[in-house]
């Protein structure tokens, strides 16, 4: 089958590799359809991401499509398009628990810590996929992003009304975006991508939108600031933005140390919030969301690209070109 490893940053390589065999008890096999590409696959590409190591077989957000199940399985049939969720976890660590997943201390996201779905068939753990009988399989993938949306909103503890401002506006701070429209929060935006502003304020009506952190600092501080950028500069500036008393939670991740001013949180008795992830509750209620059209992303600049074109866009894709908000690789 054709399987394309990311062999070390900036080079991708496609082979012939063998057909995984048949599923074992609690696994299904199934068939890659479309693979979203994010900002994981992209440091992994530019050589960036923390927590990773090559050659790796990426992929992590996933529409599938199940060929055969294993022992034990009685959940699926062949034939069911599912979303996947990545995050392998323990199930018994401090995190694990509390309910929280998302952050367990032997985390291992398919795809990033270990081969993802970057080829023709793979076989995955039943308890891993859930069935899409209503979405499209190129809306699928948006399952874990938007979960990772979902979740950051859950961390900040919203109310109805809360002034909040998202930095950037890909893929992660429009996920956050739409879960705090569903939540009656007042929102804006910060993003120096002009198509990427530009389309975040209009697709949501946003009249609070700025090209710079300098220019948001000048209205009102607000009292949710998400940061979506993964970018150090960025994630130092977004205090600034924050009201008193407020909470600044980092969604997105920078391999890198970042400094404050500790008066500037002092001040404020700020609440800083990582925020890692999601759980598989959260992405039942992505779905949910999803399927009654609640959070509809069919308006997204998305671009699909081919298996063949892919390494050639993904330069593009990392330099965030064009506007393109969502790139995903129609794999068959
Ligand atoms: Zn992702
Ligand atoms: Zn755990």
């Amino acid at each position: 089958m054709k399987t394309a490893t990311l062999e070390r940053p900036g080079q991708f390589t496609f082979s012939d590799t063998a057909q995984p065999g048949d599923p074992g008890p609690g696994q299904v096999l199934a068939r890659v359809l479309i693979i979203g590409i994010c900002g994981t696959d992209l440091h992994a590409f530019e050589g960036t991401q923390p927590f990773f190591s090559y050659p790796r077989v990426l992929g992590h957000e996933l529409a599938v499509e199940v060929i055969a199940t294993g022992e034990g399985v009685t959940s699926f049939v062949p034939g069911d398009q599912c979303a996947v969720n990545p995050y392998v976890t323990c199930g018994v660590c401090a995190a694990c628990v509390r309910g929280r997943s998302n952050c367990c201390a032997k985390m291992c996201v398919i795809g990033v810590h270990a081969d993802g779905g970057m080829c023709d068939r793979i076989l995955l753990p039943a308890k891993q996929i859930y069935k899409c009988a209503k979405l499209t399989p190129v809306q699928i993938p948006l399952v874990e992003t938007l979960g990772v949306g979902i979740h950051a909103v859950g961390r900040a503890g919203v109310q109805a009304g809360d002034r909040a401002i998202v930095c950037g506006a890909g893929p992660i701070g429009l996920s956050v975006i739409e879960f705090l429209r569903m939540a009656g929060a007042d929102i804006g935006v910060v993003e120096k991508m002009p198509e990427r502003l530009e389309f975040a304020s209009r697709h949501h009506g946003l009249t609070r939108a700025y090209p710079s952190h300098d220019e948001a600092r000048q209205e009102e501080p607000s009292m949710l600031v998400f940061d979506c950028t993964g970018d150090k500069g960025s994630m130092e500036k977004a205090i600034h933005l924050l009201q008193q008393g407020g909470k600044l939670v980092f969604v997105g991740i920078v391999n890198d140390s970042i400094s404050l001013f500790d008066p500037d949180l002092h001040r404020r008795e700020a609440t800083i919030l990582a925020s890692r992830n999601s759980t598989p509750a959260e992405h039942h209620r992505v779905l949910e969301y999803m399927e009654s059209g609640a959070i509809d992303i069919a308006a997204w600049p998305t671009e699909c690209a081919s298996p063949a074109d892919m390494g050639a866009r993904f330069p593009l894709w990392l330099r965030r070109e064009a506007g393109i908000v969502k790139a995903v690789v129609e794999w068959a």
